[in-house]
């Protein structure tokens, strides 16, 4: 306990010295006497016990397991195939943001304020954009959701409250708040939400540029009111308050004519008739490697958007090649999904080099891009996953006639009208 010195002033329980001017001691909690520097010896040593149990609770959250650009680079090659630009620009704005939170945290008086770095992919549908984002999030182990904009409307309208995109989030970590404003949310079909011309139209663009305005709060970073279940809000639902600062938002859409936009910028005439399809294409791909944030306002993203979505790149379309290493190259394969599936029966699955290379010929004959390779894999695989298990035969063998075969017998030249 402090006592009163008859010789000087008061004395620090703690460390015993009389108070000097330039260490005064006070009554803390009304009685205690400590002095000045053994007050911040003790809030030192708090925050130092405070950021210890975050730690040991959960790892990610110590900044210390971010992994470099060149890890996470390494990481999507496992399961993404080509797209080098792409992971390349992800993995800077995936660090940086992360190292942006970490930094907000071990230092709050820093005045430099790194900003937040949401992303835009550009490229057609099915190369790759969603597989990345959740690739990304798997590494990163923090909460991911998959929205896709033009379920979202203006408040008012049918469809869904621009908040609910959030509702998902926090259903993707049980309703942790704080995780999940860590989290991403990848925006899909953003180009759906584009306005319909250049010109600020007088009449209401329910689906364009209001969701764009309503968007635009979430990608500053504000507390945000949340339905826990989603949908509309009514007034006697209890509101969950998120803060989006430091959630990372990636937005993918194909943009499908923004090349026109481009090819007019960079003033050269896209290929007209005369030319064959294969030379249209590819000036179409070439094109979009180009793509500039004032493409995106021509196509009818509002600059306010795109100021808040300052990482923009661009996604190649799938060549052969890719589609032919898409079958059997990533982790999560389809071929070494079957492969597993059949080898846990006890069985050995062979897929032949031509049956392969037929299976990659039929999803660019039909169409079907990569997406268009696990239904031709099932349309072949779904008679030998039948019969497989209940077979004598150690090793099953699919050839490119087998292949021939199963899809003729399923009338597959059908699948090309379904998608
Ligand atoms: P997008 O979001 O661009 O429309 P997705 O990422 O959803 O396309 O791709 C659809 C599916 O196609 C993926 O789940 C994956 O199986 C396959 N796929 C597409 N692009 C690639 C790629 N570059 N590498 C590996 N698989 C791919």
């Amino acid at each position: 306990m402090a006592k009163k010195q008859n010789s000087g002033g008061a004395r620090c329980v703690m460390c015993g010295r009389v108070e000097t001017p330039d260490n005064p001691v006070v009554s803390v909690y009304d009685e205690l006497m400590i002095c000045n520097e053994c007050i911040d010896f003790i809030d030192q040593q708090r925050e130092a016990d405070r950021q210890a149990r975050r730690n040991a609770a959960n790892p990610d959250k110590g900044g210390k397991s971010i992994p470099t650009p060149k890890k996470i680079h390494e990481f999507l090659d496992q399961y993404v195939i080509g797209q080098e630009e792409a992971k390349k620009y992800l993995s800077v704005a995936v660090y940086n943001h992360y190292k942006r939170i970490n930094q907000q945290k071990a230092d709050d008086q820093d005045d430099v304020d790194i900003e937040k770095s949401n992303i835009i992919m550009v490229g057609p549908t099915g190369t790759g954009k969603t597989l990345l984002a959740k690739s990304i999030a798997r590494l990163l182990d923090v909460p991911f959701t998959i929205v896709d904009a033009t379920v979202l409307t203006e408040a008012g309208y049918v469809g869904e409250d621009i908040e609910s995109l959030l509702t998902r989030l926090l259903q993707a970590c049980d309703y942790d708040v704080e995780r999940a404003e860590r989290g991403i949310v990848f925006i899909d079909e953003i180009d759906k939400i584009a306005r319909k011309s250049d010109n600020p139209s007088i009449t209401r663009d329910v689906s364009g540029e209001g969701v764009q305005q309503g968007l635009l709060k979430l990608l500053e970073g504000s507390t945000v009111l949340v339905p826990p279940n989603g949908g509309r809000k009514h007034p006697e639902q209890k509101l969950i308050a998120v803060d989006t600062k430091n959630i990372l938002f990636i937005c993918g859409g194909a943009f499908d004519g923004i090349e026109r936009k481009i090819a007019s910028r960079l003033n050269t005439h896209m290929v007209g008739y005369g030319h064959d399809e294969k030379s249209r294409k590819r000036q179409r791909e070439n094109l979009m490697r180009y793509v500039l944030p004032q493409d995106l306002k021509s196509f009818g993203l509002i600059p306010e958007i795109i100021g808040r979505l300052p990482v923009l790149t661009s996604l190649d379309p799938l060549d052969r090649a890719a589609l032919r290493r898409i079958l059997t190259e990533p982790k999560n394969a389809i071929i070494r999904q079957y492969k597993k599936m059949m080898e846990i029966d006890g069985k050995e699955l062979i897929f032949t080099e031509d049956a392969l290379d037929l299976i990659v010929d039929k999803a660019i004959e039909y169409k079907l891009g990569a997406r268009g390779l696990r239904s031709i894999v099932e349309t072949v695989m779904v008679d030998a996953m039948y019969e497989a298990p209940s077979s004598e035969e150690k090793t099953f063998t699919v050839d490119a006639d087998y292949v021939a075969r199963q899809l003729e017998k399923a009338h597959f030249e059908k699948m090309e009208m379904k998608e």
